[in-house]
């Protein structure tokens, strides 16, 4: 792929965690220019996210949005990375999902068994002894995606590209002409056919996109040690034990999350919600645990949970890539492919993702 000159290009990105990268990569595979702004420490959602794709989430069993075809887009987009890069970033995972309660099973057993065929019902006697459950619980395939370690190599590539300029974004600096986007400040001057925000919830704090209906929500994130034998499923009840690396001897060091708050919107982590998150875990593999590495991100979740792309019904040339909640993994290969779609060809955007499905933004 050829380097661009630095001030005049097909799309100026704001935001380099994975929906960015994504969207960048996805953009340069398609043979446009781009350069990406970022600065990382705005925002930790994509350097601490666990990276699970899970076909099934929550207490109603919610399935993915076009879960064929955003699961193969996404596993084919984190492929092609891996034979690039020659770096593994993702895995497939045995899931277990172990019923709450008797309700939940009757849920699962009444609104999904139909819809959900992948999954394979287990009684209780069918769950190894070690895990605490008394009403059982349902197994199916899952993904692992290293975000971090997918935005990690990404930027590093981006930056020897040439198309990483690592300032904030102040969009007080961005103007119109009616055919290009126009960004002057600091010695930087930008000109691109189209801007397009990817900046989490720090969106949020920008004039155009203050009114976004996101809801952002707090998580926090353990990685432990716990004193026991290899476990080799992601384990998911009131929270998700997700196995990182197995040692015979030493014990398996695996994930735990994630809390969910929609106050304090900061990235500290703190001492009350790593104990109750010990203390979920525990209810599920009662083993001591010892406590590695304790993160806190701002997932930037939309109001209807669905993630959000589409141009600023004011500014066409303004457009925004976000509102990937918890399921940044699974859909944002998706969306940029969508989004470059709809910029570049004029397909029309699937409504469950399109910013059009909120009157206010039509
Ligand atoms: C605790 C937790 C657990 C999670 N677990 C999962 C999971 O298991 N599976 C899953 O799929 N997802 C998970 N997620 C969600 C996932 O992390 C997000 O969906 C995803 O990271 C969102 O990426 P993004 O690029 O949209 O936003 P972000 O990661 O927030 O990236 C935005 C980037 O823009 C930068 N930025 C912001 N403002 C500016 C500015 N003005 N100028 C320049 N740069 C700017 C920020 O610094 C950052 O680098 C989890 C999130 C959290 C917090």
């Amino acid at each position: 792929m050829k380097n661009f000159p630095s001030n005049t290009t097909d799309y100026l990105i704001i935001g380099g965690g994975l929906a960015g990268c994504i969207l960048a990569w996805t953009l340069r595979q398609r043979g446009l220019q781009c350069q990406l702004m970022d600065t990382p420490l705005l925002s930790n959602a994509s350097r601490i996210s666990a990276g699970i794709i899970n076909p099934i989430s929550g207490k109603r069993f919610s399935p993915l949005w076009e879960p064929d075809v955003t699961t193969s887009v996404a596993r084919q987009t984190y492929r092609e990375l891996e034979v690039h890069f020659g770096q593994s970033f993702l895995r497939e995972i045995p899931a277990l999902r172990l019923f709450t309660d008797a309700d939940e099973r009757d849920i699962w057993l009444t609104k999904r068994a139909e819809t959900l065929r992948f999954a394979e019902i287990l009684t209780p006697s069918e769950i190894a002894p070690r895990f605490v459950q008394d009403c059982g619980g349902i197994r199916y395939m899952a993904w692992h995606v290293d975000v971090e370690a997918v935005v990690l190599r990404l930027r590093a590539w981006l930056r020897d590209e040439g198309c990483l300029v690592e300032e904030e974004f102040d969009d007080t600096c961005l103007s119109f002409t009616g055919t290009e986007a126009v960004y002057k400040a600091k010695g930087q001057h930008i000109r691109a056919r189209r801007i397009i925000m990817c900046n989490g919830w720090r969106t949020l704090r920008s004039e155009l996109w203050k009114e976004l209906p996101l809801t952002p929500a707090k998580g926090e994130l353990l990685i432990v040690r716990a004193d026991a034998p290899p476990v080799q499923e992601l384990i998911v009840k009131s929270v998700f034990l997700l196995p990182l690396e197995n040692h015979a001897l030493e014990g398996s060091i695996m994930r735990i999350g994630a809390s969910y708050s929609w106050e304090h919107l900061d990235e500290t982590p703190t001492p009350e919600t790593a104990q109750i998150l010990i203390r979920k875990a525990q209810e599920i593999l009662p083993v001591p645990m010892t406590i590695l590495r304790h993160d806190a991100g701002v997932r930037p979740a939309a109001q209807d949970s669905k993630p959000i792309v589409g141009v600023h019904p004011h500014e066409t040339l303004f457009a925004i890539m976000n509102g990937f909640g918890s399921k940044g993994a699974a859909y944002t290969p998706f969306c940029a492919a969508a989004l470059i779609d709809f910029l570049e060809e004029g397909k029309p955007m699937a409504e469950w993702c399109s910013l059009a499905r909120w009157k206010a933004w039509r």
